[in-house]
């Protein structure tokens, strides 16, 4: 990486709170070394586009509070086409970019993969989603944020089902990973939570109503994970079965939705995306290519692009049984 060359830094996928943290570490760390840094605009979009300008110390003054991202974000559809790549390369050439750091999830860093590996450009990843499924690092930057959220959001619904005598299906993000749905359910004290990674959809709802939850508690709450393009899945579906198959019960759905990406980071989060963003431009310095930062025990790791996209983070299966043991 040459000194007159820019480090450009841009946020893609869905935002995640904390993005702007990194973004603030990897610009100061970066000015601190002797670097120069852009920010590009609207992820993969505005690389494409040359929407960037120089980011100062001063212009990431006061985010490491705001949740969301300054750089804005955009799903890029044109990036996923070789012409769109093409662009994008011809762009960065033109702006002076020569090496690129892409905060983003499991799309984002497939994006920043394939792009390093048509084009000499150094590409470093950093985890940034709220949905925790990259393999490789313990956490990704927004989870623990979105996590507290859901917490927070559960205690209130549990006012309503305990007063009401209520089963309650809460919906919650996470694509196809079930750490949102598992941790939250653990920390909120709910009965049951159905995630993808354990058995089927079905057996999960027959073991917690086998478990007689209606035996020993009037309320209950069971976390469910999303399931984007699955009608079989979701809150909506396990509801309506129990609506259906056990008519006495009053079964209420809420979706939480978008307000659990929002809203100020956590001190974790903060913390991760100060650390992460920091070992990025340590990554440049040492000359890495084509990795993501992530961290595991506590420990700063580089993650090879392939291992972080191509496997599928396991979810740790201890989780399940506490919260079975603990929701009798
Ligand atoms: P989140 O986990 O929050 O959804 P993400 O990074 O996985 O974030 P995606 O929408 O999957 O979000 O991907 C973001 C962008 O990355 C896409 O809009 C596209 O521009 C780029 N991208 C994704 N997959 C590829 C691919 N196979 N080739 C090139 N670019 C890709």
């Amino acid at each position: 990486m040459k000194k007159d060359e820019y480090i450009g830094i841009l946020t893609s996928g869905g935002d995640a709170s904390g993005m702007n943290a990194a973004i603030r570490a990897v610009t100061r760390t970066a000015i601190f070394n002797g670097f120069k840094v852009k920010g590009i605009y609207r992820g993969y979009e505005g690389l494409i586009a040359g929407e960037s300008r120089e980011l100062t110390t001063e212009d990431v003054s006061s985010i490491i509070q705001r949740g969301g991202t300054i750089l804005k974000t955009a799903r890029s559809e044109a990036f996923t086409t070789p012409e769109g790549r093409r662009e994008a390369y011809d762009t960065m050439r033109k702006e002076k970019i020569g090496a690129l750091v892409v905060i983003g999830g499991d799309g984002s860093l497939t994006g920043a993969r394939i792009f390093a590996e048509e084009y000499p450009v150094t590409c470093i990843g950093l985890p940034g989603t709220i949905d925790n499924d990259l393999y490789g690092t313990d956490f990704t930057i927004g989870y623990d944020t979105a996590l507290n959220t859901i917490v927070e959001c559960v205690d209130k619904i549990r006012d309503t089902a305990t007063s009401h005598d209520r089963i309650f299906f809460v919906e919650v993000m996470g694509r196809d990973a079930g750490f949102l749905a598992q941790n939250s359910a653990i920390a909120s004290g709910a009965e049951a939570a159905i995630i993808p990674e354990d058995r089927t959809d079905a057996d999960q709802l027959e073991t917690f109503i086998g478990r007689g939850f209606r035996k020993t508690k009037n309320s209950s709450i069971v976390i469910v994970t999303e399931s984007p393009g699955n009608k079989n899945g979701g809150a909506m579906h396990y509801a309506d079965r129990v609506k259906r198959e056990y008519p006495g019960y009053d079964v209420r759905v809420s979706i939480l939705g978008h307000l659990q990406r929002g809203g100020a980071p956590s001190a974790n989060d903060r913390i991760l995306a100060s650390r992460l963003g920091e070992a990025a431009i340590q990554a440049l310095m040492e000359d890495q290519h084509n990795i993501m930062v992530g961290i595991h025990n506590n420990e700063i790791v580089y993650v090879p692009f392939d291992q972080a996209i191509k496997n599928d983070k396991p979810i740790d299966k201890n989780l399940i049984r506490v919260l079975n043991e603990l929701s009798i």
